[in-house]
């Protein structure tokens, strides 16, 4: 899930981020078109203001000239020229644009001219140049100012811009031409002011395509772009250019009628793509044409994409620190919550599920020997019933402290569970890991103060060593365990896994597999073991289990029955024998007649077996045997274990008449009041005090005490163990009821008690 919400994230970063690119393509794509069309707007009206002040600027030059012509003719021909040189230099005085005039005849000798020359020394202008020629020609056939050829005047030392008109008379016919030198730097600087950085203009004269300006090639360094029409090559330019006007839906004869002005795209091959414009001036046959290179509409744009990146950086920058911010916090919640699952919530030290996940850390190839120790408090579970949860829980806080303090350094420490701690150490050596579990005890041993109450507790160590014990986790848990369980004989100790527990482990674990099929085997068998009476006639039987393994030969009860409890096989394997017996016995009662008690030893984990009770009433009717003939032989352990339900069920088997004895009596602590308080018919004095009680006077006191206080509750008194005569005739005499032992008999099997049955009833 944490992996999956991980992905995502970067995942949505990701998109968002592909997202951002795109928007910011989007928008750096419409700032390009939003300032080429700026730049448009732009182009398009600086074309037509060009285009008024050129209409303006020629317009001045043809009223001047109008009233010039007025001045020089009177509708007949050309007035006194007397005072004409001083009207010149007044004129040109006021006027800086007009460099000179001249007033020609038809023919194109001058007439007047305004410089001081002498007119003879002056040639027919119409032999002047050829385009001068050309445009004097055109000005005889119109009324209106003709523009000329730019030039160089040789005699004025400029370069100028010739303007022609036309006199006549009143029939009509040409008189004279009126030609004016317009000063080509005057109107340069009128266009020169039009001219936007970025931007260039040409004005062009109509059909024979002569410029007349060109903003960045001015006539005296660039003269051929003056002197000649335009080029094949500039004028194929300008072809494309009108195919361009042409996918704008116009021509260039459409211009020259509309008079609008046509801002379009230019692509010209060896020079890049540019923005033009093209605006017509009809009054005096000119083109006004701008163009502006795109890198003008870059330059202005790139601004704004560098606002952008910059301001796209600095949104992902912080989008990338939210989500990195996101993320790590995401890691370190799933680090929480892993430390959490790893980590036991009290003692805050690491827990068994930390302990398997990090084991490769310690178990590899050619992993360094190390050590396990299993750590258990004494007896702490009295400490939590007397005094509490609460004290318990901080006396492990300060436990679990204790065991950090007192460790090596890189030591791993676990709360295996309830008291029990794991802990992983580097050192093996037998000497050392000695001297540190004594270090470990010692700590653990020293007085808890707990809000001001005191308490000790005691603590068994169980060792075991990588990889010498066991090279799998388990292995060696298994045998710091048994080390532990080893240790705990005598409290408050230490234990190592020694080759004896080993074999012993080894033994257990053959044992309890043999165990499983030994049922089915049939390698199960019950022998029995009389109890007599004090005159020597049969009371009863004992039944005693015997198992004969292929592998494993004899393996007494007191063995096999232990572990078949803490594997969890006892339960089948008590009822294999209480069926047993109560069939073979039932079937020797019919046989032989007699009636007699059969005692059956019943463990811990049968009693507390549900249903136990029902399915054993059961068992017992079924072969037809007197429940008041069954004895059920328990021990005092099993009082340590949950009394009122064990004290229930043993009121319920004598509800149905089910004797009860209390085996090997004398060795446990039964309270006084527990006695009275449980219903049972039999105490069993245990074996061991046969030994003693002929010679030990303290032995023979508790012999004496045990019989006492049974009679006095009103029990029967069983000695068990009885080897001699003299035993039991000392027994005898202290009042006791019956007896068992090697004396009377061994424990025997069926057929040799089917004899011993005919023989005592005898
Ligand atoms: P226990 O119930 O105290 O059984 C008496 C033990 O004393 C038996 O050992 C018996 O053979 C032995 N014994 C009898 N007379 C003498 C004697 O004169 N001298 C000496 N030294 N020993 C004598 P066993 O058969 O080896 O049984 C040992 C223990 O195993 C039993 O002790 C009982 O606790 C347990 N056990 C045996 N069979 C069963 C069974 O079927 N079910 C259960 N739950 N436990 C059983
Ligand atoms: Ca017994
Ligand atoms: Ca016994």
């Amino acid at each position: 899930m944490g992996y999956l919400f991980k992905k995502n994230l970067w995942t949505l970063f990701y998109i968002l981020f592909g997202l951002g690119l795109s928007l910011l393509v989007l928008i750096s794509y419409m700032q390009y078109k939003n300032v080429e069309n700026d730049l448009r707007m732009e182009l398009n009206y600086l074309t037509n203001a060009t285009k008024e002040t050129t209409k303006h600027y020629f317009t001045q030059q043809e009223i001047i000239l109008n009233i010039l012509d007025r001045q020089l003719f009177d509708g007949k021909g050309i007035r006194n020229t007397e005072n004409i040189h001083s009207l010149f230099q007044s004129i040109l005085k006021i006027n800086k644009a007009i460099a000179g005039f001249s007033v020609c005849g038809p023919e194109g000798n001058v007439l007047i001219i305004s410089n001081e020359k002498k007119l003879s020394e002056i040639p027919n202008l119409r032999h002047y140049n050829s385009n001068f020629n050309m445009m004097f020609k055109k000005a005889l056939e119109t009324d209106r100012l003709v523009i000329g050829t730019v030039f160089f005047d040789k005699a004025l030392n400029r370069w100028i811009l010739p303007l022609h008109k036309s006199i006549r008379d009143k029939k009509g016919n040409v008189v004279a031409v009126t030609s004016v030198g317009l000063r080509l730097d005057n109107a340069q600087s009128i266009w020169k002011a039009q001219i936007e950085p970025g931007t260039e203009l040409e004005i062009f004269l109509d059909d024979s395509w002569y410029r007349i300006y060109y903003s960045s090639h001015p006539p005296f360094r660039n003269p051929e772009l003056y002197t000649k029409p335009l080029s094949i090559h500039d004028l194929e330019h300008f072809e494309a250019g009108s195919s361009l006007l042409k996918e704008a839906g116009m021509t260039f004869d459409s211009l020259r009628k509309s008079g609008e002005c046509a801002v379009v795209h230019f692509k010209s091959p060896d020079a890049g793509t540019w923005l033009v414009s093209w605006q017509y001036l009809p009054e005096y046959r000119l083109w006004i044409h701008y163009h502006l290179t795109t890198d003008r509409i870059l330059n202005k744009v790139t601004n704004y994409w560098i606002i952008n990146v910059v301001s796209f950086i600095f949104i992902f920058i912080v989008v990338y620190y939210l989500f990195y911010i996101i993320n790590s916090f995401e890691k370190r919640k799933s680090k929480e919550l892993l430390y959490q699952a790893m980590h036991d919530n009290l003692t805050k030290l690491p827990n068994r599920m930390y302990l398997q996940k990090n084991i490769s850390s310690w178990i590899y190839e050619g992993a360094p020997p190390f050590s396990v120790a299993f750590i258990d408090l004494d007896n702490f579970k009295n400490i939590n019933d007397s005094i509490g949860h609460h004290y318990g829980d901080l006396m492990l806080v300060e436990v679990a402290r204790r065991l950090k303090t007192s460790m090596p350094k890189g030591t791993m420490i676990v709360r295996h569970g309830g008291d029990e701690f794991i802990m992983l150490c580097r050192e093996h050596e037998t000497k050392k890991l000695s001297q540190t579990a004594q270090t470990l005890i010692k700590a653990i041993s020293e007085p808890y103060e707990i809000e001001s109450m005191e308490f000790t507790i005691g603590v068994s160590i169980g060792i075991s060593r990588y990889p010498l014990d066991g090279t799998k986790l388990f292995e060696l848990l298994s045998a710091a365990d048994i080390a532990m369980y080893h240790a705990k004989r005598s409290k408050n100790s230490f234990a190592f896994f020694t080759s004896e527990l080993k074999a012993l482990r080894n033994r257990y674990s053959l044992i309890e597999q043999e165990l499983r099929s030994a049922i089915e085997k049939e390698e199960l068998t019950i022998v029995y073991q009389p109890q007599i009476r004090k005159d020597g006639t049969l009371h009863g039987v004992e039944a005693l289990a015997r198992w004969k393994n292929k592998k494993l030969g004899h393996i007494p009860p007191d063995e096999f029955i232990k572990i078949a409890e803490e594997s969890g096989f006892m339960p089948r394997l008590g009822h294999y024998i209480i069926d047993r017996a109560i069939k073979e016995i039932g079937f020797l009662q019919k046989k032989s007649g007699s009636v007699f008690c059969l005692s059956l030893n019943i463990s811990i984990r049968q009693f507390s077996e549900k249903g136990f009770v029902e399915r054993f009433l059961k068992t017992i009717d079924s072969c037809s045997l007197d429940p008041s003939s069954i004895v059920i032989e328990i021990t005092e352990s099993l009082f340590m274990e949950e009394l009122e339900l064990i004290v229930e069920t043993l009121h319920k088997l004598k509800r149905n008449k089910i004797n009860i004895s209390l085996d090997d009596f004398g060795t446990g602590y039964s309270s006084l009041s527990m006695l009275r308080k449980l219903p049972i018919d039999e105490l069993k004095i245990d074996k061991s005090f046969m030994e003693t009680f002929m010679v030990d006077k303290e032995s023979e006191a508790m012999v004496k005490a045990i019989i006492t206080l049974g009679k006095t509750l009103g029990f029967s008194i069983l000695a068990e163990g009885v080897e001699e005569e003299k035993q039991f005739q000392r027994l005898n005499e202290l009042g006791c009821d019956l007896y068992q032992g090697y004396f009377f008999s061994r424990p025997i099997g069926l057929s040799d008690l089917e004899k011993f049955v005919i023989e005592y009833r005898r």
